[in-house]
């Protein structure tokens, strides 16, 4: 499966803020980018003056790399998100965020969107009560997505369960720790996503 290999923590210091991508770390002083705040490299910690085009750009790479999408898939959401009715900014974000992936992190699942899209492909869930391995496979409300019986000893998935609320889990989905279940109760919401970003200029990028 394509993925990002580049160290993940240089991929938040070279979008200027933190992209939780590593799980519990992210929220520890160890923290990459709370230890150097500024884009890698031998010139990273000098100002640069950002074109329109470049801001643009930097903010399609930032949204790709939270959600660990590829270029040609963050495309065909693009393209779905502008034959849906609604603003196609939050339309892209919707989709994205209705990632099975997505899903299993938000709920706690997994410490970060990389652990659970690997729960995802090891066939630890069932959405409905069906086997689905498929990451991008899109939740729709009343979906019910469940870590599988012989799954719930894993370690590294409990261990993600105890510390989840400390990382947020949002109003959308309904989570039952001890059944081991996520019930997505509506679609997410633009204001259910905390993350800084300017899905507008992605919108412009997109239309040039
Ligand atoms: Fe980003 Fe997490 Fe690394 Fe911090 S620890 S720089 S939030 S990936």
């Amino acid at each position: 499966m394509a993925r990002y290999t580049e160290a993940v923590c240089k991929l938040c210091r070279r979008e200027g803020q933190k992209l939780y991508l590593k799980g519990e770390r992210c929220f520890k002083d160890k923290c990459g980018f709370e230890k150097k705040g500024y884009p890698p490299g031998q010139h990273g910690q000098m100002r640069k003056k950002i074109s329109d085009y470049g801001m643009q750009l930097r903010e399609k790479q930032k949204v790709k790399r939270i959600y660990g999408v590829l270029e040609a898939q963050f495309r065909v959401y693009f393209a779905k998100a502008v034959q849906r009715e609604g603003i196609t900014g939050e339309n892209l974000l919707q989709i994205l965020e209705r990632r099975l992936d997505n899903v299993v992190f938000r709920s706690g699942f997994a410490s970060s969107r990389n652990e659970a899209r690997q729960f995802v492909n090891h066939n630890h869930f069932v959405v409905n009560g069906k086997k689905i391995n498929i990451p991008s496979f899109q939740v729709r409300p009343g979906d019910v997505v469940e870590l599988k019986e012989k799954s719930r000893k894993i370690p590294r998935i409990n261990e993600s369960l105890e510390t989840a609320e400390g990382r947020g889990i949002p109003e959308w989905v309904t989570v039952d720790k001890s059944g081991y279940k996520s019930t997505v109760n509506r679609l997410p919401a633009r204001d259910d996503i905390a993350y800084d970003i300017h899905e507008h200029l992605i919108v412009e990028l997109y239309s040039k």
